[in-house]
């Protein structure tokens, strides 16, 4: 490793080791052992090791490349037992490291990204988030396009070596984990088709995740080099409606991965649910990225405090919202959503209370008006393992709103699914951890429909193992 000829200043660093809480580290490598990028490139990335390289040696940390490669899922964060903040602490070494040109680092993460990630560039406008450390994110799109060709031309060469596969695989839905399935099995030679019920591509990275996110060419640009590849992508075709399950097998495929996603939102069963203007958060995404709604009432209420939540107060305010707030009942140590996306919506205006439920929506004419809340306090841990909220009673109070939309969480659906396949408590897709099969022979599930929501780099990783798994399937 190069020494940086940088300073980082002795006050810097004390402070930074008490805010992030990283001289408490006692490096029991749950970190590592809970991260998606570990999993997806083995010993080329180890956050355990590198938060002890940190304290021994923060000036040489600036130099490495593992620095960039860290999702920022707050994975590591959620299971550390010192709720250490591992995404914040590697990004202030980045900053540093630009403030200080070291960028050759940057230069070989892109690299592994691209060798190692399925859907490199989406990945790293929706997970490595370089501009957070102040590097211009078109260039190093225009960077990664150009290795990406490159290996893609490596890929193209290699499958021309390899005997096509007999075996046709079906892959049930297009977001991250249908398509990583997809890749990583197409570039071996297997003849893949994806099925997706809507009228594009991408699960919920073209459903919900707002343009400002990921622009529309990023992802085009992907999936176009999987239909390179060999991929056949049928869209509009919904497994369950338009084709049977256990047709997929009559039509000859040997192997079928559902990657559905959780796209059934949760209801908030309390009175006015109904009303007109209260709207779920995945709907109002999809008809903003869809182009139904181009504009916005004035008072909006968000419920919820997840990214979703934070997804949509934001496309709020940008559709010209007058008065965005989330209404959360827990504090701000346990909203799930990302500490740094729930800064940046507080910068652009939007008010979050916390410990706040909502108890009645009102209607005037069937159409909201307003919304009765009640203030909230935190008891004991629930089986989530956060502080459980508890109504204060005679603490109620109104706050009138144009709009309510609610973003309260996501579960699978699972009703197309056949009998065979077994479901978790919580109604999510039980598979084997190791191999992703689930409990009906040669079918393999991954991503939220087995997790629940989580994150894109988590589906991207559930895919690659399931896709190894169907290849020593297909093998044995
Ligand atoms: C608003 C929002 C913002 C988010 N922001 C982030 C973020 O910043 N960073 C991050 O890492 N993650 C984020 N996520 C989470 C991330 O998008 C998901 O975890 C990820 O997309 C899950 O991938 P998946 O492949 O499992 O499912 P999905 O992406 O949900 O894709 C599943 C696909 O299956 C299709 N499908 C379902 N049933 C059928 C059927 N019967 N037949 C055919 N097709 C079917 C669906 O239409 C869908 O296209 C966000 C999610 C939302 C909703």
């Amino acid at each position: 490793m190069k020494t940086a000829n940088t300073m980082i200043s002795k006050e810097d660093f004390r402070k930074f080791l008490d805010i992030e809480k990283l001289k408490y580290c006692f490096e029991c490598g749950i970190c590592t052992a809970s991260c998606s990028m570990a999993e997806l490139l083995g010993k080329d990335y180890n956050p355990r090791a590198l938060l002890e390289e940190i304290l021994l040696n923060p000036e040489e940390v600036i130099n490495s490349y593992q620095l960039w490669l860290c999702a920022w899922c707050y994975r590591c964060y959620r299971r550390c037992p010192q709720a250490l903040k591992v995404p914040e602490i590697f990004s202030f070494l980045k900053s540093k490291a630009v403030e200080n040109g070291h960028l050759d680092p940057l230069n070989v993460a892109l690299q592994k990204i691209v060798k190692q990630v399925p859907l490199p560039t989406v990945a790293t406008l929706i997970c490595f988030h370089p501009e957070r450390a102040g590097i211009n994110k078109d260039e190093i799109l225009k960077k990664m396009e150009k290795m990406l060709r490159e290996y893609l031309k490596e890929i193209e060469n290699k499958k021309a070596l390899t005997s096509a596969s007999r075996h046709k695989i079906a892959v049930i839905g297009s977001g991250p984990a249908g398509l990583t399935v997809a890749f990583e099995l197409a570039k071996e030679g297997y003849n893949v088709t994806v099925f997706e019920s809507l009228p594009e591509v991408g699960g919920m990275l073209r459903k919900c995740i707002p343009k400002y996110r990921l622009p529309r060419n990023v992802l085009a640009n992907e999936i176009q080099f999987l239909r390179e590849l060999g991929v056949e992508i049928r869209t509009g075709v919904k497994i369950g409606r338009d084709l049977g399950f256990s047709d997929l097998f009559k039509e000859g495929y040997k192997i079928v991965f559902i990657g559905s996603g959780a796209h059934r939102t949760k209801k908030i069963k309390i009175e006015g649910e109904s009303l007109k203007g209260v709207v779920y958060a995945l709907d109002f995404l999809w008809n903003v990225n869809s182009g139904t709604i181009e504009e916005i009432l004035k008072k909006v209420v968000i419920i919820g405090g997840g990214n979703v939540a934070v997804d949509a107060a934001r496309t709020a305010m940008e559709l010209g919202a007058e008065e965005v707030t989330i209404l959360y009942r827990r504090s701000r140590e346990e909203m799930p959503a990302n500490p740094w996306e729930v800064k940046e919506i507080e910068d652009l205006g939007v008010r979050i209370q916390f410990l706040v439920a909502p108890k009645k929506i009102i209607g005037v004419n069937g159409k909201v008006s307003a919304i009765e809340c009640v203030r909230m306090q935190l008891g004991e841990p629930d089986e989530t393992g956060r502080r459980k909220p508890i109504p204060i009673e005679g603490s109620e109070f109104k706050q009138e709103v144009d709009m309510i939309i609610l973003a309260i969480g996501e579960i699978p659906n699972v009703e197309f699914l056949p009998r065979e396949i077994e479901l978790n408590e919580n109604g999510t897709v039980w598979t084997n951890p190791v191999t992703m099969e689930t409990s009906l022979k040669g079918v393999f599930a991954g991503g939220d429909v087995v997790t629940g929501p989580a994150t894109v780099i988590e589906a991207i990783a559930a895919g690659k193992r399931a896709a190894e798994s169907i290849k020593k399937y297909l093998k044995s």
